[in-house]
C-alpha cells in the first residue's frame, strides 16, 4: 500500500503587499519555505481579500493578476504572477463543499493576499494556484467546517496556503510608531496559546475572547484565514511558528502545519 506523503499547510502573515517587492526577514522566510517544501502540484490560497457572499473556487487556466489596494508604488502594479490556474482542480475542490456549496468562479484571478507571498515562495510562476473565496457574512464554526472538507486535499498534493492577518487593526495602524500596543501583544500571546494547546473551538469562535480580540479583529477577513488553517490539522501534524511579529495593530505571526520530512523515507 502506498501512504501518500500529506503535504504542509501553511498560515502566513502577509502585511503590507509591498512584502512582495522588499527582502525583509519575513519575505526571506517565504523565500527559504518554496525551497524547504515538497513540490506542490498545485497551491490553493484562502486569501484576507477576496471576500463574496457564498463560496467561490476560482476557476480560470489563466488568471490576472489583481492589484486591488491602492497609494503604493508603480512597481507593485507592475508585478504581474503569471502562474497556470486549474479547472480541473477548482472543480473536484466545488465538488468537496458537498452540502456547503463552493461555485466555480470563471473569471477571478489572483489577488495581493496569494500573488505578495507566492511570487516569493515561487517566483518561477509554473505552480498552478487557485484561490477559495470567504463569505465573511458566516460564523466562524461554519469556515471550520467548510475548512475541514478540503482534508483530502492534502493527500494530493496540495499546498494549501491561508493569508491573512491574526492581529489587523488598519485603523489603530501607526506607520511613525511601530512598537506594538500591548492588547496586540496580549492578543498574539493568547491565540499563539490556544493554536498550541489545539483550543481550535474558542479561536472559532473569537467574538467570546473578549476586548483584545475587539481591537484585533475588527472585520473577520484577515482572521478567517487561520480558521482554514487550523481546520486542516492532523494528529500527528508539527506546529512551526515562524515571523511571529507584531508591528503597531498588525501582526506577521505565521504558522506551519505538518511535516517538512517525508517520514516513510526515514530508517527502515
Ligand atoms: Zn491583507
Amino acid at each position: 500500500m502506498t501512504i501518500a506523503f500529506p503535504m504542509p499547510v501553511l498560515f502566513l502573515g502577509h502585511g503590507s503587499p509591498m512584502n512582495a517587492l522588499d527582502s525583509n526577514a519575513w519575505s526571506d522566510t517565504w523565500r527559504d519555505l518554496g525551497k524547504r517544501l515538497p513540490p506542490p502540484r498545485a497551491i490553493l490560497c484562502i486569501s484576507a481579500h477576496w471576500e463574496t457572499r457564498g463560496v467561490y473556487v476560482s476557476a480560470t487556466p489563466t488568471p490576472e493578476t489583481i492589484h486591488d489596494f491602492y497609494g503604493f508604488p508603480k512597481a507593485l502594479f507592475d508585478v504581474r504572477y503569471p502562474a497556470p490556474g486549474d479547472p480541473a482542480l477548482a472543480r473536484r475542490i466545488a465538488a468537496l463543499g458537498e452540502d456547503l456549496p463552493i461555485r466555480p468562479d470563471p473569471g477571478r484571478g489572483l489577488d495581493h493576499g496569494s500573488w505578495s507571498v507566492l511570487r516569493v515562495m515561487y517566483p518561477q510562476a509554473d505552480i498552478p494556484v487557485l484561490q477559495l473565496s470567504l463569505d465573511t457574512r458566516q460564523a466562524g464554526p461554519w469556515h471550520y467546517a467548510l475548512a475541514q472538507r478540503l482534508a483530502p486535499l492534502r493527500d494530493e498534493g496540495v499546498l494549501v496556503v491561508a493569508s491573512g492577518d491574526i492581529v489587523h487593526n488598519l485603523g489603530l495602524f501607526r506607520f511613525h510608531a511601530q512598537a506594538a500596543p500591548d492588547w496586540a501583544l496580549r492578543f498574539r500571546d493568547e491565540v499563539n496559546r490556544r493554536i498550541r494547546a489545539g483550543d481550535h473551538a474558542a479561536l472559532a469562535d473569537w467574538q467570546a475572547l473578549g476586548a483584545d480580540a475587539a481591537l484585533a479583529i475588527p472585520t473577520p477577513e484577515h482572521y478567517l484565514p487561520l480558521l482554514y488553517a487550523l481546520a486542516l490539522q492532523r494528529d500527528d501534524d508539527d506546529l512551526v511558528f515562524f515571523n511571529d511579529d507584531v508591528v503597531s495593530a498588525l501582526s506577521m505571526t505565521s504558522l506551519l502545519i505538518g511535516n517538512l520530512a517525508d517520514p516513510s523515507a526515514a530508517g527502515d
